[in-house]
């Protein structure tokens, strides 16, 4: 067994910390269902705010609450659909009406609330919609990736009361339109917990309320659009860490970081890691998107997600031989990935999760370390399922590409590293120059976008949308290349053969060998007599002549192994 160099090591601990925690991981449960096909009841309206007032009892493990929801008719329509988990009994659903509050017809079918109101609403037309609902949240099985409630006690036991819907929705814990292409311009939330218990949600802290019943109220307001499985809360008996960061475009980030007192101490190193992170990410992708909320993170009891603006962060301060805690470099880079640029379907999660395990890895390379990025890129290639596309068209559950089928119990994981060496092999065809510019122009398609900060900085995109950047910034055609790596599982397998010329010299001949007969003519480095050469492929064939030919030394081709 050879001993792995220090780079080797390095990289080695990058991708097994990613590919551990989020590739390919067992399920106790599938996550319920969040996305798929929007149905035209969904379709016919256009969140505008979501004002969520939740009471949570860590005794009983008991929630009840108020979501008022503000829509635009798109459609016109008599009846929306919107979506509760199964657990929670409605208590009322009133509408607004003229000048006061109308109850409101509804059905539940399993997890749907269909909501028929008295007139047809017309395009254009603003409503409202009030349900209370009170029960026993549904008990995350495997958070964060199969989630809900985590009923927590810290170390010193006191309660610690967290939540992820990624995978399953935010219907988990509102009334909410359950689907990632709808999020709302502005959302509130008022979470009533027992003292000394303090909640932690998205936005700006905007308010506290002592309750007279041994609660406090705290509430916290996101005004700019917000991806619905960021609606939620952690509470514990948190302090909080209050610094700042100055972003390039020059203004000071307020930067919040709750911990629990037992980690008080370990606080300040990851604010101060984080703010390298930050400014490797404003570095590639332009400025951190969310400069008017806050740059916030909260201890976790689950090891993380991408809460935006309240990033959950659970790996408990480890940092590896570089001083670099991947998880956090990780989370916070989806402000960006998922939170900025958002994919409006689940179909195109690896935007999210391809994209930001790419950042994970061009990290290393920005430390200095590019050896340790190509190493981290071939152990990506190596791990690679190849069964399920990375970006499958049609609309999907969650579920359907986080896991693999039939019984999605267990993690497919080529969203994150498949995706990752996805973008790698388009930086090699593409070159430094065209491939930067698509990164920062997927990021921001506008420049004057980077100064925004009132909401118009975010957007929903797909892989379409990236294709189109990618072709204009390269002047190439790229259909191809997203045809091969990304709407079909397969890799393509290159052939190789080393056959004698007449003057005696090496030739090899190399063809790509692809599922289909797929058009693939992509070019490949091959060192001949110590010296790399960019062999292109026309029509998926080429070869070279030389000696001691050595194909792709820098694995920078995805191809079977
Ligand atoms: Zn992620």
């Amino acid at each position: 067994m050879f001993k792995p160099t220090f780079i080797f090591k390095i990289a080695l601990f990058v991708i097994l910390a990613s590919t551990l925690a989020y590739g390919q991981r067992a399920h106790p449960s599938k996550p319920t269902e969040t996305g798929g096909p929007l149905l035209p009841e969904q379709a016919a309206f256009d969140v505008q705010t979501y004002d969520v007032s939740i009471s949570a009892d860590p005794k009983t493990k008991w929630i009840k609450g108020t979501t008022v929801m503000t829509a635009k008719v798109v459609n016109s329509t008599d009846t929306i659909i919107l979506h509760l988990d199964t657990p929670y009994t409605i208590d009322r659903v009133f509408g607004q009406g003229t000048d006061r509050q109308v109850g409101l017809k509804y059905t539940r079918d399993g997890g749907k609330i269909r909501i028929t109101f008295p007139t047809r609403k017309q395009k254009g037309e603003t409503f409202e919609t009030i349900i209370s609902y009170s029960g026993y949240p549904r008990v995350a099985p495997n958070p964060p990736w199969v989630g809900g409630f985590i009923w927590a006690k810290t170390p010193s036991g006191a309660d610690w009361i967290s939540i992820a819907l990624q995978n399953d929705g935010a219907d988990l814990l509102f009334p909410v339109k359950d689907h990632p292409s709808d999020k709302p311009e502005t959302a509130t939330m008022r979470i009533t917990v027992p003292d000394p218990l303090v909640a932690v949600g998205p936005g700006v802290l905007d308010g506290t309320v002592k309750n007279s019943n041994g609660t406090s109220t705290y509430i916290w307001k996101m005004t700019n659009p917000i991806p619905n499985y960021s609606i939620l809360f952690d509470a514990a008996p948190y302090r909080v860490i209050k610094d700042s960061v100055k972003s390039i475009t020059g203004e000071m980030i307020p930067v919040e970081f709750y911990v629990l007192p037992e980690s008080f101490e370990n606080g300040p190193k990851l604010i101060e890691e984080t703010k390298k992170y930050n400014a490797f990410y404003e570095k590639y992708l332009g400025p951190f998107p969310w400069r008017s909320q806050k740059l916030g993170i909260v201890e976790t009891p689950h090891l993380g997600m991408e809460h935006s603006t309240h990033i959950a962060y659970g790996n408990k301060f480890r940092y590896n031989e570089d001083g670099l805690d991947w998880l956090m470099l990780h989370e916070f880079g989806h402000e960006w990935w998922a939170n900025l640029v958002t994919a409006r379907d689940w179909n195109d999660f690896w935007i999210h999760e391809g994209f930001q395990s790419f950042m994970d890895t061009l990290y290393l390379e920005h430390l200095g370390k590019k050896d340790a990025y190509f190493t981290a890129m071939k152990g990506r290639a190596k791990a690679t399922r190849n069964i399920q596309p990375v970006a499958p068209r049609g609309e999907k559950f969650s579920y359907e590409v986080y896991l693999q089928a039939p019984d999605y119990v267990q993690s497919d994981g080529d969203i994150y590293g498949k995706g990752a060496v996805v973008l790698h092999t388009l930086r090699y065809l593409i070159g430094d120059d065209a491939f930067f510019r698509s990164l920062r122009r997927m990021a921001y398609p506008r420049k004057e976008m980077e100064t925004y900060t009132d909401g118009r900085q975010q957007r929903l995109t797909d892989t379409d949308e990236f294709l189109k950047i990618a072709q204009e910034e390269s002047k190439m055609k790229l259909d191809w290349f997203f045809e091969m790596y990304l709407r079909q599982p397969k890799l393509p397998k290159l052939v190789t053969a080393i056959t004698i010329n007449g003057t005696a010299s090496k030739v090899v001949s190399m063809q790509w060998e692809t599922p289909n007969n797929m058009p693939f003519p992509m070019p490949i480095d091959v060192v001949v007599d110590g010296k790399t050469q960019r062999i292109e492929m026309k029509n998926g064939r080429g070869s070279v002549t030389g000696s001691n030919p050595v194909v792709d030394p820098n694995g920078w081709v995805l191809k079977t192994q």
